[in-house]
C-alpha cells in the first residue's frame, strides 16, 4: 500500500481534504478537512500496520486499514465518478485531493466497508510514545527479525506460538493470515508454547517470518500494477496462501498428505496441517505405583 501511495503522494500538496461521515472506527480528528487542507507531504511512512503520511508542519496523518480499507488513486482526467468494481462509492469516506510534485492533479480515495479502520493526526514528536505507535516490537521486514532475536523475543514465554507472533508488541505488523503462513513454512505447531523453541527451529521460524511477508508485498505490487490498468486500487489482495482458508484441502508441502485443519485459538481461526506442523506430545507421567 505504502508502495503503491507513494510516487502520487509523497512530494504532493493536499488541495482538500473532504471527510464524507464524521468517523470510521473511532471518530475522525476534529477540523479534518481544514488541517489537512494546504499541507505538502513530505514524505510516507509506514510502522506495523500503520500507515504514516509525513506533512509539513510537523504532523502526521497515521491511518490503519481495519479489516476492510483500502485505497484507490484516481486520475482526475479519467473522470471522479468512475467507480471500480466491488468498489461501493456509499463506502468512500475520505477523499484527498493532491496537487502531486509531477504538477498533476490526482484524487486519493478511501474505501472502508466494514469501518474498522480508523484516521489520526499526530505530532511528529509524538509518534513514539502514541498509544497505538508506543510500545510496538522489531518490524517483520528486513534483517531485523533474525532468529536469535525472536528467540530471545519468545524466551520464557508459555503462550502459544500462533499467539506470540500476534503480539504486536514483540513483532509488530504480522496478522492473523501471515502468522499461520509462516508455522506452516517452518513445519512448527500453532500451539508449541513460545519459549521453547530451539535455536535452529527459532532461525527457521524467522525465516519463514521474513520470506512470507517479503513475498506477500512483492504480491502486493504485482497485484498493484495490474490493478492500476483498470480501477487504480490499492489494498488487500487476493493472493494463493498455502494454509490460510483451506481447511479440508491437501497440503501444499513437498511429500506431505496431511489435511488443512483449522481451529480457534484466541478468537481467531488459525489453519494448519497436523500433518507437519505436529502438537507437542503431553508430557508422558509415572504410572502411580
Ligand atoms: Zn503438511
Amino acid at each position: 500500500m505504502r508502495r503503491g501511495l507513494e510516487p502520487v503522494m509523497t512530494g504532493a500538496t493536499i488541495i482538500a481534504a473532504h471527510a464524507n461521515r464524521p468517523d470510521l472506527r473511532f471518530p475522525l480528528p476534529e477540523r479534518f478537512g481544514e488541517r489537512l487542507s494546504g499541507r505538502r507531504i513530505e514524505a510516507l511512512g509506514r510502522r506495523a500496520k500503520f500507515l504514516l503520511v509525513h506533512l509539513d508542519g510537523g504532523e502526521t496523518l497515521v491511518c490503519h486499514l481495519g479489516m476492510s480499507g483500502s485505497f484507490r488513486i484516481e486520475d482526475d482526467a479519467l473522470g471522479r465518478f468512475h467507480h471500480a468494481r466491488g468498489k461501493d462509492a456509499r463506502h468512500d469516506h475520505v477523499v484527498l485531493s493532491l496537487s502531486t510534485a509531477g504538477g498533476g492533479t490526482r484524487t486519493v480515495v478511501y474505501n472502508d466497508p466494514r469501518r474498522f479502520g480508523f484516521m489520526r493526526i499526530v505530532a511528529e514528536g509524538r509518534l513514539e510514545d502514541d498509544r497505538f505507535l508506543g510500545g510496538l516490537g522489531v518490524e517483520p521486514t528486513g534483517n531485523a527479525l533474525s532468529g536469535a532475536t525472536l528467540g530471545a523475543l519468545f524466551s520464557g514465554k508459555a503462550a502459544p506460538l500462533k499467539a506470540a507472533l500476534l503480539d504486536q508488541h514483540l513483532i509488530a505488523g504480522i496478522g492473523n493470515i501471515y502468522a499461520c503462513e509462516a508455522l506452516h513454512r517452518a513445519r512448527l505447531s500453532p500451539v508449541r508454547p513460545a519459549g521453547h523453541l530451539s535455536a535452529s527451529e527459532a532461525d527457521d521460524l524467522a525465516g519463514a517470518v521474513r520470506s512470507v511477508i517479503a513475498e506477500a508485498i512483492a504480491a502486493g505490487g504485482s497485484s498493484l500494477r495490474d490493478h492500476r490498468q483498470a480501477d487504480g486500487s490499492l489494498g488487500y489482495f487476493q493472493h494463493r496462501f498455502a494454509v490460510y482458508d483451506r481447511e479440508g484441502e491437501a497440503c501444499p508441502s513437498p511429500r506431505c498428505h496431511g489435511t488443512i485443519a483449522r481451529m480457534v485459538q484466541s478468537g481467531r481461526s488459525t489453519f494448519f496441517c497436523p500433518a507437519c506442523q505436529p502438537a507437542p506430545k503431553p508430557a508422558t507421567r509415572k504410572a502411580r505405583p
